[in-house]
């Protein structure tokens, strides 16, 4: 498998240049240089394999042989370690579950699978890979449970002290073992800048194997096709499939492409965005005007600068429409969400969360052309401000592994925004 940069289509590297760098020299974002799509009797029998086996036939098809047969089972089985159901709200309305992993979100899946595939390439190698990871609250939880005793890596996540959600501090503060949280004393953007200089900083490269875990790494992209192969096989209807996805930097929505390039018979997507809609703006006026984020009730859709709209522009042009796809994209408001909220639930018992909701309101705006339609739910509702809910409130069930963590001990190690303290801390690893 070859990769290429979204700046210089002619520099192609490997996959593991592509995991280990996470941004290309050039700045540019890692794009798989070809698809080869399945062949379409692999869809007339999909039914015949578990989660697990597709997900290891995806990788096969998308890795060409990079990694043998045998190491790459082990690492989606170690990786794929809960479910993706899709449930029925009703005739041609569907909710696929990705909440199911340690941290109820969809990021599990991507976290989890980047994991498996770092240790495995780093086992020949003499040094660790320490991952650096700056966080404002959910990626920082799902990055910490899926590198968590993970051979060969050791995660130090930094946070802004006071500024992430108590439930969120836990998840980040009570693993122990090879994660380790740095609470820094000021805002995410300190966090942000200590991180983007311990790269560029040769003393630290020398002596550390440094490697980002953010949302942008290839790695994170790929597993997060599995699950539309996953909903296709669920459906007992097949036909005219329109995939609706909440989407903040359009990660989820760009590993649906990468699925309709695979050959998945799907050619309809729908982004659905919050206030935050730089992506409808420019499907709608042709501009791509980036604007700091607004910030919302669906917060982990707050992207004022999408960073996938890089990879969609290299795949695409400006031509999101053609034989073989179809995107489009529409923006709600937080009250039409709160009412996406409300309405599944008077109407099918059936409690969303917010994202969910925003992916939800977009479907019911386009009613009349979906006959079909599959909504990515990304997180579990218990997830959130209980406020979001109103009244409803009271309908949220916490699941067990949110509710363990209230009572495990916080354990973090305190740092100013100072670089030098940071660079303190980490020699003092080495
Ligand atoms: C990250 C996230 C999103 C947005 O996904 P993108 O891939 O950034 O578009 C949506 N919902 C939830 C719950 C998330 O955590």
């Amino acid at each position: 498998m070859k990769l290429y940069s979204t700046r210089n289509p002619n520099v192609l590297v490997d996959l593991e240049t592509a995991v280990f760098k996470g941004l290309a020299d050039d700045k540019g974002l890692y794009l798989p240089e070809k698809f080869i799509p399945f062949a379409p009797s692999f869809f007339d029998e999909i039914e015949k394999y578990s989660f697990q086996e597709l997900c290891l036939k995806v990788c096969e098809q998308l890795f060409q042989g990079e990694i043998n047969s045998n190491d790459l089972k082990a690492i989606v089985n170690n990786a794929i370690t809960f479910d993706a159901p899709l449930v029925k709200l009703e005739e041609g309305l569907h909710i696929l579950e990705l909440f199911h992993g340690p941290t109820l979100a969809f990021k599990d899946f991507g976290a989890r699978f980047m994991a498996q595939l770092l240790s495995y390439l780093n086992k020949d190698k003499d040094k660790k890979t320490t991952i650096l990871v700056a966080t404002s609250g959910d990626t920082g939880g799902a990055v910490a449970s899926g590198f968590f005793n993970v051979p060969n890596i050791d995660v130090i996540i930094l946070y802004p002290s006071g500024k992430v959600s108590p439930l969120q501090e836990k998840q980040l503060t009570t693993l122990g073992g090879n994660i380790t949280a740095l609470e820094v004393d000021g805002t995410f953007d300190d966090c942000q800048s200590i991180v983007k200089r311990a790269f560029l900083d040769n003393e630290l490269s020398k002596k550390f194997n440094l490697c980002s875990a953010n949302s942008i790494n290839i790695a994170r992209l790929i597993p997060q096709s599995f699950y539309y192969f996953e909903a296709y096989k669920q459906l007992e209807n097949k036909k005219d499939i329109t995939f609706i996805v909440p989407s903040g930097n359009f990660g989820n929505l760009t590993a649906g492409i990468f699925a309709n390039k695979l050959g998945l018979p799907v050619r309809n997507f729908i982004a659905a965005t919050n206030e935050n809609d730089i992506i409808p703006k420019y499907l709608s006026t042709g501009l791509f005007e980036p604007k700091p984020s607004i910030q919302t009730i669906s917060n982990a859709m707050d992207v004022g600068n999408p960073s996938n709209f890089e990879r969609l522009l290299s795949l695409f042009g400006s031509t999101w429409n053609n034989e073989e796809i179809n995107i489009e994209s529409y923006s709600i408001n937080d009250k039409e969400t709160q009412n996406g909220i409300k309405n599944t639930y008077n109407q099918y018992r059936y409690l969303i969360d917010p994202h969910t909701a925003v992916g939800y309101e977009v479907y019911l705006k386009n009613k009349n052309k979906i006959s079909n339609g599959i909504i990515l739910s990304t997180a579990h509702p218990s997830k959130f401000d209980k406020n979001i809910y109103a009244e409803l409130a009271s309908k949220i069930e916490i699941p067990e592994r949110l509710s363990n963590l209230e009572a495990l001990e916080k354990n973090s190690i305190n740092i100013s925004i100072e670089f030098n303290d940071f660079k303190d801390y980490l020699n003092s690893k080495g």
